[in-house]
């Protein structure tokens, strides 16, 4: 069977490699106890798309289950916007756009575009101050630098020595389940 990479975790995994090692781990376990604050705020967010409840009108799409069997990628988007051909992602609140997040719009992006919808406009949708943040449509030097994170992505050894950031450690959802440190995240 061939190995999808979920696209939800690309940001973890610039965050800090070893977090995919422990996402995988609990991911099965009790929510409560593994979930800190940022992602239960996150999952409330995403909840009413997950659930397909957030739009009734009839040129968007919300929730739908994407996969892009070029990149070997797969995940969910969180709106589209038929009329406009626009692809969003909202986040509770967007103090500043990460790498990570943009990767995770760009692989959205490629599996719509695979599955033959068209994109015109992708864009960042912050609730809590009701901005929207557009993101470039990415070209095919971007499309590389996406492959070549999805391959390094793909050889990480969680037994590979990971060099501690404290200040990532202690805003770290998984810092209480990670035997990498000793430190405490700020959100218990
Ligand atoms: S606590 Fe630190 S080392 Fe452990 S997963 Fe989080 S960021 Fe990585």
């Amino acid at each position: 069977m061939y190995d999808y990479i979920a696209i939800s975790t690309l940001n973890d995994f610039i965050f800090c490699p070893y977090s995919i090692y422990l996402h995988n781990v609990y991911m099965g376990g009790e929510e409560e106890l593994v979930h800190a604050v940022p992602q239960t705020r996150g999952k409330a967010v995403h909840g009413t798309i997950d659930n397909k409840t957030y739009s009734s009108m009839k040129d968007e799409i919300s929730g739908l289950s994407v996969f892009c069997n070029e990149l070997g990628i797969a995940g969910k988007i969180d709106i589209y916007k038929g009329k406009e051909k626009l692809l969003i992602e909202r986040k509770y609140q967007l103090k500043a756009i990460y790498q990570g997040q943009i990767y995770q719009l760009w692989a959205q992006y490629f599996c719509m575009i695979e599955m033959g919808y068209e994109v015109d406009e992708l864009a960042f949708y912050a609730i809590a101050n009701n901005k929207k943040f557009p993101v470039t449509i990415p070209d095919s030097e971007c499309k590389k630098e996406l492959v070549n994170f999805i391959e390094e992505f793909k050889a990480f050894d969680p037994e590979t020595n990971i060099i501690l950031n404290m200040n990532k450690c202690t805003h770290c959802i998984y810092c209480n389940l990670c035997d990498k440190t000793e430190v405490t995240n700020v959100y218990t």
